[in-house]
């Protein structure tokens, strides 16, 4: 049995990275989400072990001491990473998985595995990316700001990945990502 396709979804916050990813669970139910560990608090409507396990930071610190974590970044004032163990034994068992991450931490993920497959998914503007922030409505002007140059900064970090998909619209983007993950499986070096 081969392993499964580690997948690293990335891009700017507001990119559209979730909506992306739940549209491609809700078509492929055979990909497997890795759910992170964060100290941000919960959002209206997130659920503790389906959108993140809400940690405060002295437990994400032990995570941490402990090697529990693929990555971690601290990213606008919190930290954000991804359990180790899951990952390594949903790929053990030849089952796809996806990562949806910041910048920093896919660029560490990528460290560890070289073979991993990593998107960066592309906002068809720098306007829309701020608008798609605001119009989100979670987050309040400052940290917006703090988002959109973070965004910059990341924008420039594309050529570490191995695809760039625009996301101009939800199908569209969905439908590019799955046609990736088709070619990543046919690829000759894994038989
Ligand atoms: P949000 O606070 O909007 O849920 O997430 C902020 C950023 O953290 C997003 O870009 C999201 O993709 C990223 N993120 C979520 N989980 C992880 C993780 O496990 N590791 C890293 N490095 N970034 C993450």
């Amino acid at each position: 049995m081969s392993r499964g396709l580690l997948i690293v979804l990335s891009g700017p916050s507001g990119v559209g990275k979730g909506t992306v990813c739940s549209e491609l669970r809700r078509r492929q139910s055979d990909l497997v989400y890795s759910v992170s560990a964060t100290t941000r608090l919960p959002r209206q409507g997130e659920v503790d072990g389906i959108n993140y396990f809400f940690k405060t930071r002295e437990h994400f610190q032990d995570m941490i001491a402990h090697d529990a974590l693929l990555e971690y970044a601290e990213y606008v004032g919190n930290y954000y990473g991804t359990p180790r163990d899951f990952v390594e034994r949903t790929l053990a068992m030849g089952k796809d998985i996806i990562l949806e991450i910041e910048v920093q931490g896919a660029l560490k993920v990528k460290e560890k595995f070289s073979e991993g497959v990593f998107i960066f998914l592309v906002p068809p503007s720098l306007d829309e990316l701020k608008h798609r922030i605001t119009c989100r409505g979670t987050e309040n002007a400052d940290v917006i700001d703090h988002r959109m140059s973070v965004a910059v900064e990341e924008m420039n970090l594309i050529s570490y990945y191995d695809y760039a998909v625009v996301n101009d619209q939800i199908d569209a983007a969905c439908h590019r990502i799955q046609s990736i993950i088709t070619a990543e499986h046919c690829r000759k070096d894994r038989f």
